[in-house]
């Protein structure tokens, strides 16, 4: 944030944003490190209201120049490229649909007809984007039955988040199964009891169980090891470019297939024959458990 400038006797607060300054801006097409190209002239963007007072976001949006798609204006992270609301705004006026007649929602937020139709048109096509999209199991038979019924179905089969997450927890499973047989028989029994540490998010432990599982994924063990993997492949998830992504996953399988853990380098050959499916995720943006609600909103 640069500035605000408070116009309160007209109901409105003005917020200028400027950018840092950085080396690289990804091209909006492909996500390359581009060189900054310029910035765009200001544009402004309605925001969540402050207090009473409509916010206006103030931004000289950069473009960047790709090699391959020119000069483009990068991805805005609180708004879609045709909006002059913020992502923000836009949602709490579709939640507020749900509830209430488009006239209710038009006097609350004070908008125009047009304004309120703008956004209901955007939601839909979010909403018909992400339906084209198939989340599924990396299992064959499904596969087959949505290349059977959908038009360029393998643009749009998405494998799920949650499963991908489940086959290596698997993997990991059966790493700790081994290893702990082995300890065991040498008095060890560090691994007896933890399966599902192993697969629980730390964040969601109490801290007592917290601190005892930090010892042991930060101990020598093959398990830990395993684990270390596992949670190294999710991140991929959090990627928003497919070009950092691939390279995220080429040096991660890597990694797994000269781990010398089986189940793991098995997990990682198995990722790498769908990865162009799994990589899709990072257009469609969905899973099998958001996609239901998303089917709800639409209708
Ligand atoms: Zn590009």
């Amino acid at each position: 944030m640069d500035s605000v400038d408070l116009k309160l006797e007209a109901g409105k607060i003005h917020v200028y944003l400027r950018h840092h300054e950085m080396i690289d801006w990804p091209c909006p097409q492909c996500g390359a490190a581009c060189k900054l190209y310029d910035d765009q002239p200001e544009r402004r963007w309605r925001h969540l209201d402050t207090c009473q007072y409509q916010t206006i976001l103030h931004a000289e949006p950069p473009r960047s120049e790709c090699r391959d798609h020119g000069v483009k204006v990068i991805k805005i992270p609180w708004a879609e490229p045709s909006s002059r609301f913020t992502a923000r705004l836009e949602a709490l006026a579709i939640e507020w649909l749900k509830a209430a007649s488009q006239k209710a929602v038009v006097g609350l937020l004070k908008l125009s007809w047009d304004e309120i139709h703008g956004i209901m048109g955007r939601a839909v096509q979010r909403g018909l984007g992400r339906r084209q999209a198939v989340a599924m199991d990396m299992w064959d038979p499904y596969i087959e039955s949505v290349r059977e019924h959908l038009p360029e179905a393998d643009g749009k089969i998405v494998f799920d988040k949650f499963h991908v997450a489940k086959h290596l927890g698997d993997a990991v499973d059966k790493v700790r199964r081994k290893e702990s047989k082995t300890l065991k028989a040498a008095g060890d029994d560090r691994l007896a009891g933890t399966r599902y540490d192993w697969l629980r998010h730390p964040a969601s432990m109490e801290a007592k169980d917290r601190r005892e599982f930090a010892e042991l994924r930060n101990s020598e063990l093959k398990t830990a090891r395993a684990w270390a993997l596992k949670e190294t492949a999710m991140a991929l998830y959090d990627y928003i470019y497919e070009r950092p992504a691939r390279k995220h996953f080429r040096w991660w399988h890597g990694w797994a297939v000269r781990s010398r853990l089986q189940p793991m380098t098995e997990a990682a050959r198995m990722l790498k024959r769908r990865f162009e499916n799994i990589i899709t995720y990072l257009r469609h943006r969905i899973t099998n458990a958001s996609s239901e609600s998303i089917n709800a909103k639409i209708q």
